[in-house]
């Protein structure tokens, strides 16, 4: 079975959003003859590489990350490329990946915003979402909308309208996926944010599975980008969990 590990490496170059903590560890006790083990002591902000965001993020009553349910992050879920169209994703972008009379979608969509994910410095001018089309995908079912970049608002927002919809209609989010050789297509998802019981977004360690054959029912053409969506009676993908 084939996997695809989506979680860029983190260190202390991890690009951090400005002002937010970086990466660092230092050694608390190092191998020597006194001493049987290496341990060391780790610091950073929960958005470095790969992470959810929980709603206590952008909502000062909301859930933490450690009290959020696992199913969301866990289940089939559909790749869809928007490379180039910064800076915002609307509806038309996706349009081509969508199946006719909205059938047999899965409930979790990962957007490939960018040829190759830019890891040694924080990118300003990160592609965000249109709050429409986050409104357009909870009125489908969606549960979950992973990106690659580092937020699903611009940059220098103030507002956060994409995490406000995402906070109102109950939708989880993925940020800084690292989707620089995947394929548009279906897969399983598999990202679980750690149980921290107070924090505001955890790191994932994120991969995609390869589906049975069966399961798939969206096969993209990677040289041109088009994209076949089969026999929709053939298609397994269910409604939210
Ligand atoms: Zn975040």
């Amino acid at each position: 079975m084939k996997l695809w590990d989506i979680s860029p490496p983190v260190d202390a170059h991890s690009p951090v959003f400005p002002g937010d903590t970086p990466y660092h560890q230092h050694w608390v006790a190092t191998l020597d003859v006194a001493c049987p083990v290496n341990v060391s002591a780790v610091t950073l902000s929960p958005h470095v590489g790969a992470h959810a965001d929980a709603p206590l993020h952008y909502d000062a009553s909301g859930a933490a990350v450690g009290e959020l349910s696992l199913a969301p992050y866990l289940g089939p879920c559909r790749v869809i490329h928007v490379i180039g169209v910064a800076p915002l994703v609307r509806w038309a972008h996706i349009e081509h990946a969508w199946p006719a009379q909205d059938r047999a979608c899965p409930p979790r969509i990962l957007l490939r915003t960018c040829q190759r994910q830019p890891r040694d410095h924080f990118d300003e001018h990160l592609t965000a979402l249109d709050p429409a089309l986050v409104e357009a995908l909870a009125d489908r079912g969606v549960v979950l909308i992973g990106i690659d970049s580092a937020s699903v608002d611009p940059a220098a927002s103030k507002e956060l309208p994409s995490h406000q919809v995402l906070r109102r209609r109950g939708l989880r989010v993925l940020e800084n996926l690292l989707l620089d050789d995947v394929a548009e297509g279906d897969y399983e998802l598999i990202a679980l944010p750690l149980r921290w019981t107070h924090a505001d977004a955890s790191p994932v360690r994120a991969i995609l599975r390869e589906l049975p054959a069966a399961e798939s029912d969206f096969v993209a053409d990677a040289v041109t980008n088009s994209v076949t969506v089969t026999d929709p009676a053939t298609a397994t993908a269910t409604a939210q969990p």
